[in-house]
């Protein structure tokens, strides 16, 4: 069986991810979390890694001290995830860290060649160029753990890439569908972070209330997939039952469905291209209803919409308006700015930097900083 590790393994992604290896008996090397360390240590004692990273400088100390009857090897910060992620004998490396700070150690273990299981989008939306052309390279894969971008993926098995047509990439609308603009100027957080069919950590229930979260899968799967923006296509639908599809030639469309559960999409990265018998439930067509298919509402939600046009631009605007949201939606959840204002924010500081391509990870770090800051100095 395989050997991994699991960078963010405290998240939701993560908890799941350690379900599917327990199932498998998958063996762990690494884990990482940002600050749980009661979680960490829990996890730890359980899967016997060589290395645990805690993210979180401060709570080194109080790790290592939970940890000191074990051979287990603690470390921490930036250069901790990324000997996390690039260590000799893993067979992959599933990345489910939250935002930008993933980005650094997907690079880690591409450049040791480690297959990565990537469900942190940040990764590619702001540094996609440099990640894939790094990828190409080393011909290492990435795999997407996305329930989108690994059901488009899913799709392509089989099937000459040269032929596709486009790709359908499903929405669930999130818990503000059908709502006018005016209708959120009050939303508060709790509101926003009911989501109708998914359960996931904060950041991306909110990113999924102003459909950012549709607008970062976007950009990923341009990335991944070696896309155009007009070869993308964006469809809410409700149930989250159909997981995303793509369009050959001929116009067949072919797609992949299943229940709303991250542990089909994490299992199907982890263990690809075998497929086993998996922790999730199973899905009855005839019980799960009708499935509704239509266009999103980009007046609405302007996160999407500002997103697309990041793409089109390109250069650093995919970094930038991540990176805005990013802060914005920090705020959000701390009580400092409203709903709205996550996507004034956005938009404005997209507007706001001149075209450049970055080349470096530097230049997308220093791209990130500026946008973060920029849009903060605007509330
Ligand atoms: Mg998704």
């Amino acid at each position: 069986m395989k050997t991994i590790s699991v960078l963010g393994s405290t998240g939701s992604i993560g908890i799941q991810a350690l379900e599917v290896a327990r199932m498998h008996n998958i063996k762990i090397k690494a884990l990482s979390g940002n600050k749980n360390v009661k979680l960490l240590e829990k996890q730890a004692r359980e899967f016997l890694p060589e290395y645990v990273c805690v993210y979180d400088q401060n709570s080194y100390k109080d790790l290592k001290e939970r940890l000191f009857d074990t051979d287990i090897k603690v470390i921490s910060g930036m250069d901790g995830l990324c000997k996390a992620a690039s260590l000799d004998g893993v067979d992959m490396m599933l990345n489910s860290v939250v935002g930008m700070v993933g980005l650094l150690p997907t690079l880690s273990a591409v450049e040791k060649k480690i297959p990565v299981a990537l469900a942190n989008k940040e990764t590619l939306v702001a540094g996609g160029n440099i990640v894939m052309n790094l990828a190409k390279e080393k011909n290492t894969p990435i795999i997407p753990v996305d329930s989108e971008h690994s059901a488009i993926f899913q799709c392509l098995q089989g099937n000459d890439r040269k032929d596709l047509n486009k790709i359908i990439l499903t929405a669930s609308g999130g818990p503000f569908y059908g709502k006018k603009k005016h209708e959120l100027e009050n939303v508060g957080v709790k509101d926003a972070l009911n989501h109708p069919n998914w359960n996931m950590g904060n950041k991306i229930t909110i990113d999924s209330a102003t459909l950012m979260n549709k607008g970062l899968e976007f950009i990923e799967a341009k990335w991944l997939f070696d896309l155009e923006p007009s070869q993308i296509e964006v469809v809410v639908h409700r149930q989250s039952i159909l997981h995303s599809a793509v369009e050959y030639k001929d116009f067949s469309i072919i797609a992949q469905l299943g229940m709303p559960d991250m542990k089909i999409p994490i299992q199907y990265a982890l263990l690809y291209p075998k497929r086993l018998p998996s922790p999730a439930k199973r899905l009855s067509l005839t019980e799960c209803g009708a499935l509704t298919f239509e266009k999103p509402d980009y007046a609405t939600f302007e996160c999407l919409s500002a997103c697309i046009l990041a793409i089109k631009k390109g250069g650093i605007y995919p970094c930038v308006v991540n990176a805005a949201n990013e802060a914005a939606v920090e705020q959000f959840l701390n009580g400092k700015v409203s709903f709205l204002k996550i996507s004034e924010l956005v938009i404005k500081t997209m507007e706001k930097f001149p075209y450049s391509e970055p080349n470096s990870y530097s230049d997308i770090e220093n791209a990130d900083k500026a946008a973060r800051e920029y849009a903060i100095s605007l509330i």
